[in-house]
């Protein structure tokens, strides 16, 4: 197999050692079928057993290797080398994170903001076990089937201009995930989700520019989650000050 010799510009933290991050240069063979997550591992078992970065599946299931790649947010088992400009390809850990070791960032604040939209099924009435399980037509589930597909991975946070700007904002995957269950008709908490997702914080930060959906590679397109929830959420303010109630329940 035709292999490329490719120089992968790493970028390095320890911080018990480093006072600031630097780039490590790393000469790597790489096949023709290579992803960047393949000449990462090339270096971490050839060259440099030091390197520290998350990955798992391998198959842009796990969402454990998004980093930013060129500048821009990827996961880099998806992110074919023949598909890169010629020239050293520069590796550095997603943006708007902070780094807790080379490419690894510290996901607290994400992990947070996705538990606060309620990301499960609330029911304000019950159902008897004996009625059975609630049915769906394929068409309510064409409502939100794409928004299920989120995993996890970060990138659309690392692209998002607001989150850089507003690291209050609740960002494009937490509100697609509440989109995804406020539009599940088995589902009573849109009005309790509404709490967080209409919230300064929620929907009204986003400016719309996009770039979530642009870097999303599991086609979520966070970005238009986000600009229904905003006329859901006008709609449900103009119906509560009517007195004709809100939101769905
Ligand atoms: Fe990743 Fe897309 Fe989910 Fe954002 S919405 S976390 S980019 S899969």
């Amino acid at each position: 197999m035709t292999q490329r010799a490719m120089e992968l510009s790493i970028l390095r933290y320890r911080p018990e050692e480093d006072d600031k991050p630097w780039f490590q240069n790393y000469q790597v063979p790489c096949e023709e079928d290579w992803v960047v997550l393949d000449a990462i591992n090339y270096v971490k078992d050839h060259l440099d057993s030091s390197l520290s970065y998350r990955w798992s599946c391998h198959m842009a299931v796990c969402g454990s290797c998004g980093m930013m790649i060129n500048g821009d947010p990827a996961l880099s088992c998806k992110t074919f080398i023949r598909d890169l400009r010629s020239g050293p390809v520069r590796i550095e850990p997603l943006a708007n994170f902070p780094i807790e070791r080379d490419l690894v960032v510290v996901m607290d604040d994400f992990m947070e903001k996705l538990q606060r939209v309620k990301p499960y099924m609330i029911r304000k009435t019950g159902k008897p076990l004996e009625e059975g399980e609630h049915l769906q037509s394929p068409a309510q589930l064409k409502k939100f089937k794409q928004y299920t597909l989120c995993i996890n991975c970060a990138c659309c946070y690392s692209a998002c201009p607001q989150y850089a700007l507003i690291p209050e904002f609740i960002g494009p995957a937490a509100l697609a995930l509440a989109h995804r269950y406020n539009q599940d008709s088995r589902d009573q908490g849109r009005d309790e989700r509404e709490d967080v997702t209409a919230s300064n914080e929620g929907v009204w930060d986003c400016s719309f520019a996009g770039a979530c959906s642009d870097v999303c590679p599991k086609h979520v397109d966070p970005a238009s989650a986000v600009q229904q929830m905003k006329i859901a959420s006008t709609v449900d303010w103009f119906m509560r000050r009517l007195g004709l109630g809100g939101g769905k329940s």
